[in-house]
């Protein structure tokens, strides 16, 4: 890793299955991949489709625990551990930054599986500390893009700002093979947005359900798409996206995975 550069990019991973926290795969190693030549960040703010709640709150506390918020898995899932600092500093200047909206200093949660999972190959030593945003329910997408605006001037002071998601995730439509063909809605939604992305056309992915029955198909529940406006909203005119990874897994999961900015 290098010294933090003026401007930390921004990224957005689709983070599919808990257990790609510990599987190699194309994904995993892309993620691993993009860490090597990430400029290393002073911080890390994550936002996880797994902290879904009602009203905005910020882990504030020193030393988040690892949640392991999953049912049925391998028992050895369950033994990792991502023992990354929290950043209390950073939690209170979010809060300051997303005014006149409430934010709430939280204590309880921690780092849930959508952030360690990608976090343990982006920054596998947990030597970065890390403070998570949760997603406010109460919140229509294009509200999540105009809240996460307020964040940019995160990125000028060495704030990576990780988006963990899905951008097609539907967990009803599943097929449960390795080589499970995609769904047609889900690789014409998966297309049409990375579309958006490339040109930067904000204003469609900040309103997905433009895009008709494929976007109620590909998004059934918002949590797991509404990271990526996170990421997308810190886009200055000059920066460019850069795809990490992508692909449709299980049928209905999408693994697409960009940076914006430099990475
Ligand atoms: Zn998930």
């Amino acid at each position: 890793m290098t010294t933090t550069p003026t401007r930390m990019p921004a990224l957005f991973i689709g983070h599919g299955s808990p257990t790609n926290a510990n599987e190699r795969n194309r994904h995993t190693l892309a993620w691993q991949e993009a860490g090597r030549h990430l400029p290393r960040p002073r911080a890390i703010l994550a936002i996880s489709a797994h902290w879904y709640r009602s009203g905005i709150a910020v882990t504030a506390m020193p030393a988040p625990r690892t949640i392991h918020d999953f049912n049925g898995f391998a028992p050895a899932l369950y033994e990792i551990q991502y023992r990354a600092p929290g950043d209390p500093g950073l939690a209170a200047q979010v809060a300051a930054l997303l005014a006149p909206s409430q934010v709430r200093l939280d204590q309880d949660w921690g780092l849930d599986h959508g952030s360690w999972s990608v976090l343990a190959h982006l920054f596998p030593d947990a030597d970065v500390p890390v403070v998570q945003l949760s997603l406010d329910a109460r919140l229509a997408a294009p509200d999540h893009y105009s809240l996460a605006r307020r964040l940019a001037p995160l990125r000028d002071e060495g704030v990576l700002i990780l988006g963990s998601g899905n951008l097609v995730h539907n967990l009803r439509t599943l097929r449960w093979a390795q080589d499970a063909a995609p769904y047609d809605w889900a690789v014409r939604f998966n297309d049409w947005a990375r579309s958006c992305l490339l040109s930067g056309d904000h204003e469609s992915l900040a309103d997905p359900f433009r895009f008709g029955e494929d976007a109620r198909l590909a998004i059934p529940t918002p949590e797991h798409y509404l990271p990526l406006l996170y990421t997308i909203a810190q886009q200055h005119q000059t920066d460019a996206v850069s795809l990490l990874t992508d692909g449709i897994v299980l049928g209905s999961i999408g693994m697409l995975a960009f940076a914006v900015g430099s990475a």
